[in-house]
């Protein structure tokens, strides 16, 4: 069955607010829950409803869904296109091993070569800015001697004489049930089809060497751990002039000892002193981005959050730019003076001892009451 538009699903034009979406959500959810509906095709319906909302109500998704359709939001095919050919992917559409048809049915046809995968270690801000650089694979390649024939030079392959060239052979055996009839790969040629009756010393017959390969590899501004690219045509060689297959680099993106990163929002922890968070005072923060100066307002509690609007990573899709968040740890001092100790002691008969409560929560309430105040 063809998929149905997901704004046609829900009846929202293309252009619907995020408000409209969850309106019209709403109201069909309603509408054709099975809970509720008990007509046959309430379920599908209910499904199809539901699937078109969630990518709908997710910006990225429904970005997505815009640019490539149905394929966009499980595939994310294409979604990133530096140029030179590469395709930028998610981990989940990953696709290994796959080689594109390798069923085995007319050996002469020309098959895909099989994809590889290539996994590469790159720094938290090599992540955030992308990069170029060179990695070293050891993959098979066409043998220039033979040019992939695999026979030796002034000989070519002959059509193979055990399966007469359709890489399969036929087996006869006797069985209780009778004679049964199967195909088996030619033993002689191996599936080719093909024999080489004097072989190309550089290979060994087999039309291929495995070689050491630099590639050059951009790495995508914002790409993040686990995240794959495609370098198409890099995988190995096809066969009988078939397509080469593709190289998938996946990333690992090391961690940082300042930054903590999530999606495109990065997470700075600040400590400050006693005397900063209740005086206030003017911090350097330190951003992916550069330095930024960050006012802490007189009274500063430890777990208070600051927002860096646009401090964070590029969006590898092209979505926006990420937040810095700052998260302030007020730090007890562990080693105190003399004078400190009697300063502190001095302030503290001041304060009279009582920590001040930010207004009375519940929590606090029913913990007072349980001490008797
Ligand atoms: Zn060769
Ligand atoms: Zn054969």
């Amino acid at each position: 069955m063809e998929k149905r538009d997901y704004y046609e699903v829900l009846g929202v034009s293309k252009t619907a607010s995020q408000d409209e979406i969850k309106k019209a959500y709403r109201k069909l959810s309603k509408q054709f829950h099975p809970d509720i509906n008990k007509e046959a095709g309430a379920d599908g319906k209910f499904k199809e409803i539901s699937e078109a909302y969630e990518t709908l109500s997710d910006q990225e998704k429904r970005a997505n869904y815009d640019q490539f359709g149905h394929a966009g939001p499980q595939g994310f095919g294409g979604g990133f296109s530096g140029g030179d050919g590469f395709g930028f992917e998610d981990i989940f559409s990953s696709f290994f091993g796959g080689g594109g048809g390798n069923r085995r049915r007319d050996p002469n046809a020309p098959r895909k070569g099989n994809d590889l995968q290539y996994s590469m270690t790159i720094e938290f801000e090599e992540a955030v800015f992308g990069k170029e650089k060179e990695i070293e694979i050891s993959k098979d390649e066409i043998c220039d001697t033979c040019d992939g024939s695999g026979a030796k030079a002034g000989s070519t392959p002959i059509k193979c004489t055990t399966c007469q060239g359709h890489g399969q052979v036929n087996i006869t055996q006797d069985t209780p049930f009778g004679r049964v009839q199967t195909k088996r790969t030619c033993p002689v040629c191996e599936g080719t089809g093909k024999e080489i009756k004097e072989k190309c010393p550089t290979c060994s017959g087999k039309g291929r060497v495995t070689k050491r390969k630099k590639i050059k590899v951009t790495i995508p501004a914002g790409v993040d751990d686990g995240q794959q690219l495609r370098v198409s045509g890099q995988g190995e060689p096809g066969v009988n002039g078939g397509p080469a297959g593709d190289l998938y680099v996946v990333f690992r993106v090391k961690s940082d000892a300042r930054f903590e990163r999530d999606g495109d929002d990065i997470y700075y922890s600040l400590p400050l002193t006693f005397a900063q968070a209740a005086l206030g005072d003017e911090v350097e923060i330190p951003t992916v981005q550069g330095k930024v100066k960050l006012k802490i307002p007189s009274g500063t509690q430890s777990a208070t959050k600051f927002r860096l609007k646009g401090k964070g990573v590029k969006n590898v899709h092209g979505y926006g730019v990420g937040d810095q968040h700052v998260i302030v740890k007020v730090m007890t001092p562990k080693k105190l003076t003399e004078k400190q100790k009697q300063l502190l002691r001095e302030f503290a008969e001041i304060s009279g001892d009582i920590p001040e409560e930010q207004g009375s929560s519940l929590f606090d309430k029913i913990r007072n009451k349980i001490k008797g105040e």
